[in-house]
């Protein structure tokens, strides 16, 4: 059967390839779910079974967005514990976090993906951790929300087996065992991994964090991953405090930690890294260990600058984290290029930190990288996969903007035209096409009042 085409028009384009190539006023064909041609003026003539040719005047062509670290259980604790470092913050959090049912997870995936999706996103994360005993399928609920939506997806299968009285910080009633939980993570990656170039689902190995798992978790979790064949993910140098913790437990900073315990490589990334020295950042280049940059998350909670720039320099791979909800109640990624621009530059590089355009190949190629999906998604070039974005930047908020990408980042979040993933829309005139975003606004605020009242039973 001849391949189906969809043809955008008369739009500035911004490729995000290696060598940033832009256009002015380009085209992009897309044939069934790849990139077919990409380039300055009209597409191409006499082009056989165009099902949609569209006239993109007044807007930009960018990759979809690439969310690389993210929670979507928090979705049901948004707005609590709003004035709390970290530390505090997950303590108070865990006991509400240790009660979700399968209902829950479901509700609260689908309302992260789509705050995420109708603002630009076309693959996203979630890092579940939570599983207490007895509550269902909710690596399952949350692929199906994933899949329902039409967005590509990574879970990280995450677990917890460090409880207080093993001197972590979750308590006990909120953690696996060891052996339970690398059991249900190679039983989620047999059943759900999908390693083909267009894959939609993918699973990783996600011990939670150091203060949370214990360290035989951690080096039986990379063997399970590097056998498996899938990627390795976890929260490392996050705060001070936990650089604290892992001096006196494993005597010891987190990156030295990670690394005794086989956590640095090509295979990993880590979401926020904003308590790194010279030789941690060297340590992540010269491994190619990834990073998940969540710079709205980390001034929530007041972790500090993650020294973006200085790992680019290192040539870490580097994208950027919507996080959790519950310390980023916005739940968007797009909005995180301007933050994750602003941020770095009250870091000490100044003025000079990132460029717009930096900050858009953090948010789309960076987090392919991360993901290790570079070579499929991330850019817009032939023979990769069809996710791109379609924004609108002939209205009042854009059109007085110099130059397209500069608008699209430093300007207010953009209207969305067009979003497609795989080549199939999943946004439309700014609405979400494939599920009904009203119906999922009322079933996650009844689903987080379930939980509050649940929660304050104890
Ligand atoms: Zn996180």
């Amino acid at each position: 059967m001849a391949a189906s085409r969809i043809v955008i028009e008369n739009c500035a384009i911004a490729t995000v390839d290696a060598h940033d190539t832009e256009y002015a006023s380009g085209h992009v064909v897309v044939a069934d779910n790849r990139i077919e041609s990409v380039g300055a003026g009209p597409a191409p003539a006499r082009l056989e079974n165009v099902v949609r040719r569209i006239d993109g005047t007044g807007h930009l062509v960018t990759p979809g967005l690439v969310n690389t670290h993210h929670h979507f259980y928090q979705w049901l604790t948004r707005g609590l514990a709003t004035d709390h470092n970290l530390f505090d913050w997950l303590v108070a959090l865990y006991p509400t976090w240790a009660r979700l049912d399968e209902p829950m997870v479901r509700t609260a995936a689908q309302g992260s993906l789509a705050m995420m999706v109708r603002g630009g996103v076309t693959t996203a994360m979630d890092h579940h951790y939570v599983y207490p005993r007895g509550t269902g399928d909710l690596s399952g609920a949350i692929i199906g929300a994933a899949a329902e939506m039409g967005v590509r997806f990574t879970l990280a299968r995450g677990s917890m087996d460090r409880g207080t009285s093993d001197g972590g910080l979750p308590p006990d009633f909120a953690v696996e065992s060891l052996d339970d939980a690398l059991a249900a993570t190679e039983k989620t990656i047999d059943a759900h991994h999908d390693a083909s170039f267009d894959a939609m689902t993918q699973i990783a190995v996600a011990p939670c964090s150091p203060f949370s798992v214990s360290t035989e978790l951690l080096k039986q979790g990379a063997e399970l991953a590097r056998r498996k064949g899938v990627r390795l993910h976890t929260h490392g140098s996050e705060t001070v405090e936990e650089e604290q913790f892992c001096k006196e437990l494993f005597g010891m900073g987190p990156t030295d930690y990670f690394e005794s315990t086989g956590w640095l490589g090509s295979d990993v990334w880590m979401a926020h890294c904003v308590h790194m020295n010279d030789s941690d950042i060297a340590a992540f280049g010269r491994t190619g260990t990834g990073v998940a940059h969540c710079p709205s998350s980390n001034a929530r909670l007041a972790a500090g600058i993650a020294r973006v720039p200085d790992m680019l320099g290192a040539g870490v791979p580097v994208g950027l984290g919507v996080d959790g909800t519950a310390s980023n109640e916005s739940g968007e990624l797009h909005t995180e290029l301007r933050n994750a621009l602003l941020i770095n530059r009250l870091g000490a590089r100044g003025e000079s930190a990132l460029t717009a355009r930096q900050a858009l190949r953090l948010g789309t190629y960076g987090g392919a990288q991360v993901l290790g999906r570079a070579g499929q998604i991330g850019s817009i070039e032939p023979g990769k996969l069809a996710d791109l974005v379609l924004w609108k930047l002939d209205t009042l908020a854009h059109a007085s903007i110099a130059d397209p990408v500069t608008a699209l980042v430093f300007g207010a979040a953009a209207p969305i035209t067009l979003s497609l993933v795989n080549g199939r829309t999943v946004v439309e005139d700014s609405h979400l096409t494939t599920v009904d975003e009203d119906a999922i606004a009322r079933s996650t605020r009844s689903e987080a009042q379930r939980l509050a009242r649940i929660a304050a039973t104890g």
